[in-house]
C-alpha cells in the first residue's frame, strides 16, 4: 500500500501506480507520510458509508486546524487553489482590482486572483529569507500608487489596489510585521497563502493567524496531506459563512434547490477529511523530523563555499518544509547540471518555480523591480526532505553533492 503514496510532485502524479519509479534505491524529493490513525479514520468512513460531502470528519478537521492555528473559523475545500479563490471572493475582491503577490511562488495564488477577474502585481523576494520583500512593497505603494478620495489607485494602470497576498514559501514565514503595517496604512486586505507553511511561527504567532484570511493546502507534497485538499481560516465570521456558502454551490435553502448566486462545488469530502484528522495528530512530529533533516543538511553542506543553505530569520520558526540550497553564479556546477547529476544517481531534486511574471500568461502583468526572485530561480534547488527520509539516504544525498563540489 505505500506504493500508492509514491512520488507526488505538485500535480504531476503518475496516471498509473504501476508506472511509479522503482522505490529501490530511489530517493524521492518529498513523499507523504501516512501513519497514526489514517487507516482507522478512513476505515470508519468506508464502514459507515459516510465517504462524501457530509460527515463528522469534515467538521472535526476544520475545528482541529482552526484550533491549531488559533483562528475561530475554518472552511475545508477541494484543494489549496480553490481555498485561495474563495478566500479572495469572500474578502470582496472585485474584477479589475489589483492584488500584490509574491513573484517567487507556485502559480496557484496568481491564478486564483485571475479567477476573480482581478490582476496580480508581482513583488520581489528578499535576499535573506526569500520571502515577499516588505521594503519593495512599501516603495511600490509609496511611489506607484495614489489616493483618490478614500480609494488607493495604481497610477500606471488606473486600477484599484485592494489587497496584498504574501506567500510563506518553503515553510518559512514572510516578515509579516511590516506587511501588516503597510496594509493598515494603505487599507489593504491581507490574504495569507500559508499552503507551504502550516505550523510555521512568526514572532510567536502561527502563520494563518496574521492576515485577514489565510489558506492551507493538503496536496501530496505538503507537510500534511489528504491526497488533495485545502482550508480557509479567518477571524471574520461573515467571511467564513460566505466561504462555506460559495464552496457548496451557494445553496440558500436547506431543503429546496434554491441558490442565491453562482457558487462552486469546492467541498472537501469526508473520506479525505478523515485522513486530514489523522494527519493533524501527527503534524508536530513531522515538523520535528523536517527540522532534523534541515539541520543535518546545514551541518554537512556548510563547508562547501558554492552552496548557501536556506536560512531561518531570528523572528521566525520555520517548519523547513522543503529544504532548498542556493548555488552561487560562479559555482563549479550550476543547478541544472546538479539536478541531472543527482538524477543519474537516483536522487530526485527540483528547481524553484519560474518567477510568475516570466510566464506567458503573466508577461503583461504588473511587477515592481524584480531582481532577487530571478536570481533565486537561477540558483536554487530543493533537496530530498520527506519526513521518512532515513539517515543513510540523506548521507547518500550529502555525499553525492559533496563529491560534485569538492574538487
Ligand atoms: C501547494 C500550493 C498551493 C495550493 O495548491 P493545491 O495543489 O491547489 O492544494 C497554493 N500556493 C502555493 C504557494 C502552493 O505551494
Amino acid at each position: 500500500m505505500p506504493l500508492l503514496t509514491g512520488i507526488e510532485m505538485e500535480k504531476t502524479a503518475s496516471d498509473n501506480a504501476l508506472a511509479m519509479p522503482d522505490r529501490n534505491g530511489f530517493i524521492p524529493l518529498c513523499v507523504p507520510e501516512i501513519d497514526g490513525n489514517a487507516w482507522a479514520y478512513t476505515k470508519a468512513c468506508l464502514d459507515t458509508g459516510w465517504v462524501s460531502s457530509v460527515g463528522s470528519f469534515v467538521d472535526r478537521f476544520e475545528r482541529s486546524l482552526a484550533e491549531y492555528v488559533g483562528v475561530p473559523h475554518a472552511v475545508a475545500t477541494l484543494n489549496g487553489t480553490a481555498a485561495l479563490h474563495i478566500a479572495l471572493l469572500a474578502a470582496g475582491i472585485q474584477p479589475d482590482d489589483e492584488v500584490l503577490v509574491s513573484a517567487l511562488t507556485f502559480i496557484a495564488p496568481a491564478n486564483a486572483i485571475r479567477y476573480c477577474g482581478a490582476w496580480p502585481v508581482f513583488m520581489d523576494a528578499d535576499p535573506s529569507y526569500w520571502q515577499m520583500d516588505p521594503q519593495k512593497v512599501n516603495d511600490f505603494l509609496k511611489t506607484e500608487c495614489v489616493w483618490r478620495g478614500d480609494k488607493l489607485w495604481n497610477r500606471r494602470t488606473n486600477r484599484r489596489v485592494r489587497a496584498v497576498l504574501p506567500v510563506h514559501i518553503l515553510g518559512h514565514p514572510c516578515d509579516m510585521g511590516p506587511i501588516l503595517e503597510l496594509a493598515r496604512r494603505y487599507e489593504l486586505i491581507v490574504v495569507e497563502d500559508a499552503t507551504e507553511a502550516l505550523g510555521a511561527v512568526y514572532k510567536g504567532q502561527k502563520v494563518g493567524n496574521l492576515g485577514d484570511v489565510a489558506c492551507f493546502s493538503f496536496n501530496g507534497n505538503k507537510i500534511i496531506t489528504t491526497g488533495g485538499g485545502g482550508m480557509i481560516v479567518t477571524r471574520n465570521e461573515a467571511w467564513a459563512r460566505r466561504a462555506k456558502h460559495l464552496t457548496t454551490q451557494a445553496k440558500s435553502d436547506p431543503v429546496e434547490y434554491i441558490h442565491d448566486e453562482i457558487g462552486y462545488n469546492y467541498r472537501l469530502v469526508n473520506l479525505l477529511a478523515a485522513l486530514g484528522c489523522a494527519q493533524m495528530e501527527r503534524l508536530d512530529a513531522y515538523i520535528v523530523r523536517k527540522r532534523e533533516i534541515a539541520d543535518r543538511y546545514r551541518r554537512f553542506l556548510k563547508d562547501l563555499p558554492d552552496i548557501t543553505c536556506m536560512r531561518t530569520a531570528e523572528w521566525a520558526e520555520s517548519t523547513e518544509w522543503m529544504f532548498t540550497i542556493y548555488l552561487s553564479p560562479d559555482a563549479s556546477c550550476d543547478r541544472r547540471r546538479l539536478l541531472n547529476a543527482l538524477q543519474a544517481q537516483n536522487i530526485q531534486t527540483r528547481p524553484l518555480w519560474c518567477p510568475l511574471h516570466r510566464l506567458p500568461m503573466y508577461a503583461a502583468a504588473g511587477r515592481y523591480r524584480i531582481e532577487v526572485a530571478d536570481r533565486l530561480h537561477e540558483g536554487c534547488l530543493s533537496l530530498p526532505c520527506s519526513v521518512s527520509l532515513g539517515s543513510q539516504d540523506q548521507e547518500r544525498v550529502i555525499g553525492a553533492i559533496d563529491r560534485i563540489f569538492r574538487i
